[in-house]
């Protein structure tokens, strides 16, 4: 993150001033979740969060896109590699994330081949290069991702590449917050929304969280004083008892979307029910391949899976519901660290758990929690 100027600390100053303010006259303790998870990475890299008014509090949510992705999916990727002439092209995040028998990682070390790529692109490319082997692109992500595989099955289309495949994994962000909203064990107040994935779904998939939910939203930026800006806003919408839905970062995300982008999407993928680490299954929450990418889509080729099994003792579950915070973990820190990681959401740099690792490890909720464990209490 780039350092703030002079003004900006200035500006920020104020707005914190200006947001615990307006705390005070708040009836209760609130909680915000941040849904992406690089407006995690933003609030622990700027500290945000220790600075915040004590009636306030913000929890990471689903929007991280590997620690989202549940075992069965690994299974799943495993057991097409452990198939003959099959090569796995996968984004670097997702492989040291634990599957019921191990991981990606592992499945290398055996000698299976597992590639690293950084785009859907790249796996096109390596299929082309490799034409007698099956190369199977591994796809996982939000709004944001998708266009970009959809882009790479047009160019399959077009080239006649017929030995890539894709494992659809994608994910859509409204209809898992249409669940957290309805879950009763999740309470949340208002919602970060994230900016990225808005850019291409457009802010208007969110009204209904303040008309169906009363819940109060805002898409924000990424930025310490765009962060400000939305706790803000969200704080006004409670005290007015006005849940409703603010878009603070016009300059790139619109009601509507990128439709291009939309209809990309839409060409090659249609919305499916989803399992999601955490949540669970979730209604038209993912995307499958339609009909006529049929001969590029990996799930169509019959597997055997084993039970899927999460790694014991790892709460990424509940960090991914907002129920609790990373070091709430009896983990965190201790047998779970970025170079050594028990859960995905702290093998992900976008996870919440390696975020408060880099970030906020030496903060006060941190040793709250530690010392909470310490007594014998309830994190
Ligand atoms: S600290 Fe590690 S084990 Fe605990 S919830 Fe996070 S990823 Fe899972």
């Amino acid at each position: 993150m780039r350092r703030a100027g002079a003004r900006e600390t200035t500006t920020a100053a104020a707005m914190l001033q200006r947001l615990r303010t307006l705390a005070r006259d708040l009836p209760r303790r609130v909680t915000f979740m941040e849904v992406c998870g690089t407006h995690t990475h933003a609030i622990g890299a700027a500290g945000l969060r220790q600075l915040l008014p004590e009636r306030m509090r913000l929890v990471s949510g689903p929007g991280c896109p590997v620690c989202v992705t549940p075992v069965g999916y690994l299974d799943h990727a495993e057991a097409l590699a452990r198939q003959r002439g099959v090569e796995l092209c996968s984004f670097g995040d997702l492989y040291r994330v634990p599957s019921s028998r191990g991981s990606l990682e592992r499945l290398a070390a055996e000698g299976f081949p597992v590639r690293i790529v950084y785009s859907p692109h790249d796996a096109l490319a390596l299929a082309e290069q490799h034409a007698d082997s099956d190369l199977v692109f591994l796809s996982i992500g939000f709004e944001t991702t998708t266009p970009t595989v959809a882009a790479t099955l047009e160019t399959a289309r077009e080239r006649g590449v017929r030995n890539l495949r894709i494992l659809p994994g994608n994910k859509r962000i409204a209809p898992a917050l249409s669940a957290l909203a309805r879950d009763p064990d999740v309470r949340i107040d208002g919602l970060l929304l994230p900016g990225h994935v808005s850019v291409i779904t457009g802010a208007a998939v969110y009204r209904f969280l303040a008309r169906e939910h009363r819940l109060a939203s805002v898409v924000a930026g990424f930025r310490p004083l765009e962060i400000l800006a939305a706790l803000i806003e969200l704080t006004r919408m409670l005290l007015a008892e006005r849940p409703a839905l603010a878009n603070l970062y016009p300059s790139v995300v619109r009601d509507e979307g990128n439709a291009v982008a939309q209809q990309l999407s839409e060409r090659w993928f249609t919305a499916a029910d989803a399992d999601w680490r955490g949540l669970g299954p979730i209604p038209d929450s993912g995307l499958r391949l339609r009909e006529r990418a049929a001969d590029w889509d990996a799930s169509r080729v019959a597997v055997e899976l084993p039970e899927a099994r999460e790694p014991s003792g790892c709460r990424c579950g509940e960090v991914l519901r907002g129920a609790i915070d990373p070091p709430d973990c009896p983990l965190f820190a201790q047998r779970c660290t970025p170079e050594r990681p028990v859960g995905a959401c702290m093998v992900s740099s976008e996870g919440s758990c390696a975020a408060w690792f880099r970030h906020e490890r030496a903060s006060r909720p941190v040793a709250r929690a530690a010392a909470a464990r310490a007594k014998g209490d309830p994190a």
